[in-house]
């Protein structure tokens, strides 16, 4: 069944402004069962979030989250493949197959659970748990903007809007719910949620959330590097990487997820940063894998340079020093998943390689397991550098070719080589 096409009927006849765009979208049909059996169990349950936000702006939605008024344990009991999960906020987690699906209890507002220990904050007035139930209308004022706020019951057609979510939709802007200031206190990560927002559904931001934004940025220096690390994937890897990251430095809040933004317009940072911002959004959107390993690789390269930088030219025990050290240095903004270090230091030690191309090196090259990343990190140091060596095109030409032209290759290199090889380091603009 196309829900969402059920929402537009409905909505027409009371509201002339529903946009048309919703018919090619669909919500997931376990999702509607999930809510079918919450309700047959006598239970209040709604779709909830990002996923109407998202269809109502016309993008296709990503998951699906349910709210109900059913606790975690019973939801638990109702679904067989459940898990509960979670502190800070209980939820839990319906599977089925490869589809996971988050079913949370409606949450109480503040004042109603300002004795009672299950709401607890830190001293900026940060939420540091938060699991008191309450009613439908409690719920939404707990959500952070009015368009997150928008819940859909699909079996009866209906759409719950208590703070204007629709019309902010059809202004485009996002507003808070609440005074953006104490929100952004409860959680300082709204501050990211809201740029994030902006870019993804082509919203302006309201002026007491931008001004929020200034305000309390700075609590962010107090988030832990976990959810740092979740909300970058969120920031940088879904299509909007570039835009986000413009944003937030505008507003002084990269500082909190990058270790490196102060490069000037034109230097190669700048470039470098922006060529890979464009890339993986570009990947994004053509649907292919993006890696966090690559883009933070990508964005700490020039920070590595920088450190390995001697006399104008490269350091090269100041080059594999670094490497951890940049490393942890990011890691105490978002905490970087073990497996994602060995990647990232992988990709810059074959750039060296990648350069040098000594003796049989290449073939081993070709078959390193990180060989197509570093090409592709390689061709965007080049186009950020406007660099004219050409090395990335003889890698271009060299994955190929066949075996005796890469023979000649090789020797015809070898023959160029002018000064000795170890100070054959290109790394020219970089170092600049
Ligand atoms: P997306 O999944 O596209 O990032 P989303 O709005 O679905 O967007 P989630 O993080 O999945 O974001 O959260 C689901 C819903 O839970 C939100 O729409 C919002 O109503 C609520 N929510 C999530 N995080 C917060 C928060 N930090 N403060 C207040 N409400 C939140
Ligand atoms: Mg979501």
């Amino acid at each position: 069944m196309v829900v969402s096409k059920l929402l537009t009927k409905k909505y027409k006849a009371s509201s002339p402004r529903t946009p048309k765009n919703l018919k090619d979208n669909q919500f997931s049909p376990f999702a509607i069962e999930i809510i079918r059996a919450l309700k047959k169990s006598n239970h209040q349950a709604y779709l909830v979030g990002g996923c109407v936000r998202d269809l109502l702006v016309g993008i296709k939605a990503k998951d699906f989250d349910i709210s109900t008024n059913a606790t975690p344990e019973e939801v638990r009991k109702i679904f067989k493949a459940s898990r509960i999960i979670g502190k800070r906020f209980r939820i839990v987690h319906v599977f089925r197959r490869n589809e996971l699906i988050e079913v949370s209890t409606f949450r109480a507002n503040e004042s109603k659970s300002k004795n009672i220990s299950e709401v607890i904050k830190d001293i900026d007035g940060k939420i540091l748990r938060d699991n008191v139930w309450g009613t439908l209308e409690e719920d939404c004022l707990r959500r952070d903007f009015s368009v997150n706020a928008l819940y859909f019951d699909p079996t009866k057609n209906i759409l719950r809007d208590f703070h204007n979510g629709l019309q902010h939709i059809q202004k485009k802007i996002l507003v808070s719910i609440g005074d953006p200031l104490v929100r952004f206190e409860e959680d300082p990560v709204r501050s990211l949620r809201a740029v994030r927002f902006s870019s993804k559904l082509g919203f302006k931001i309201s002026n007491d959330v931008k001004n929020a934004i200034y305000e309390k940025g700075h609590l962010l220096g107090n988030i832990s590097n976990a959810r740092l690390f979740d909300e970058f994937c969120k920031i940088f890897l879904t299509k909007q990487g570039l835009n986000n990251f413009n944003k937030l430095k505008s507003f002084g809040i990269l500082k909190y997820v990058i270790t490196t933004n102060n490069y000037k317009n034109n230097s190669f940072g700048n470039k470098f940063q922006h060529a890979a911002l464009v890339n993986t959004d570009l990947r994004s959107q053509s649907s292919k894998s993006v890696t966090p390993g690559f883009l933070l690789a990508a964005l700490l390269w020039p920070k590595l340079i920088e450190a390995a930088k001697e006399n104008g030219s490269l350091n090269l025990r100041k080059f594999f020093r670094n490497m951890d050290k940049i490393i942890r240095e990011q890691q105490q903004l978002t905490a970087i998943p073990r497996k994602f270090h060995g990647y990232i230091k992988d990709i810059w030690s074959l750039q060296l390689k990648l350069e040098t191309r000594l003796g049989h090196q290449p073939y081993k090259i070709l078959n390193h397991p990180r060989f197509r990343a570093a090409y592709d990190f390689l061709l965007l140091r080049e186009q950020a550098a406007e660099d004219t060596q050409g090395i990335g095109n003889w890698w271009t030409k060299f994955q190929q070719i066949n075996r005796p032209k890469k023979i000649e290759m090789l020797q015809t290199l070898k023959k160029s080589r002018k000064t000795p090889v170890e100070k054959k380091f290109g790394f020219l603009e970089e170092l600049s």
